[in-house]
């Protein structure tokens, strides 16, 4: 008997610790977000969708060579305009399924062309829509986003952080070449990264300068 009170004690006790618990909560500020209607902001340092702002891009090919899953195809052409080679973008795709958002081409690129936007709501009701979307085409999430703005993810990209340190300016970039760059061997190390902003003007691609006017990057179908 005096344990079956001790029960029904103890059991009343613990109604009551919850229903503490509950009221204490019922009237605190929700913690969660009213999901879709209400988003959370992105961080700076966040990995959306491969973005591209076009003119800035230098066709330097860094970002190509360094994804390490060949999510990104380009290709361009170049012609002779008042005795001056100037290059020309013909594709800059992106294929969403092969990449592994490590911010890799993001980080390489000489001028910021290519960055990670924000987007996260990316799902798409076919497969092509994913596998080449065109980088050139200023509203190329809007099938997957009807939201997407590539002039708000371009202001957002300029807040963006790498770490803590925030992200160097495409200026200081062009200063690096002159501490380590050699007169006397021109043809060295053309290799690493934001220091080839210059060097791209003159860097041939893969497959020979003066008989195929057109480069194109190696790509898995
Ligand atoms: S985020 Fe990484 S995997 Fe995706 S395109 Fe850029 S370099 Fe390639
Ligand atoms: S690294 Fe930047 S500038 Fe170079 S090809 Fe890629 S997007 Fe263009």
């Amino acid at each position: 008997m005096f344990r079956q009170i001790k029960v029904i004690y103890l059991g009343f006790i613990s109604l009551l610790i919850g229903m503490r618990v509950t009221a204490q909560n019922f009237f605190a500020p929700a913690v969660t977000l009213d999901y879709p209607r209400k988003k959370k902001p992105m961080e700076h340092n966040f990995r959306g969708m491969v973005d591209l702002i076009p003119p800035d891009c230098v066709i330097c090919y860094q970002c190509i060579k360094i994804c390490p899953t060949a999510a990104l195809f380009l290709s361009h052409t170049q012609k002779v305009e008042a005795e001056k080679k100037v290059k020309e973008i013909t594709k800059f795709t992106f294929n969403a399924e092969l990449c592994c958002f490590c911010g890799l081409c993001d980080e390489i690129c000489p001028t910021d062309a290519i960055f990670m936007n924000k987007l996260y709501e990316v799902s798409a009701f076919s497969h092509d829509q994913i596998l080449s979307i065109d980088l050139m085409n200023p509203n190329k999430y809007k099938h997957l986003d009807s939201n997407y703005s590539l002039d708000a993810e371009i202001n957002d990209n300029k807040l963006r952080t790498v770490g803590i340190a925030p992200k160097p300016a495409p200026a200081a970039a062009a200063v690096a070449p002159a501490a380590g760059a050699s007169p006397a061997n021109p043809a060295a190390p053309a290799a690493p990264g934001p220091t080839t902003s210059t060097a791209t003007e003159t860097k041939p691609a893969d497959g020979g300068p003066t008989t195929n006017p057109t480069t194109e990057n190696k790509q898995p179908s």
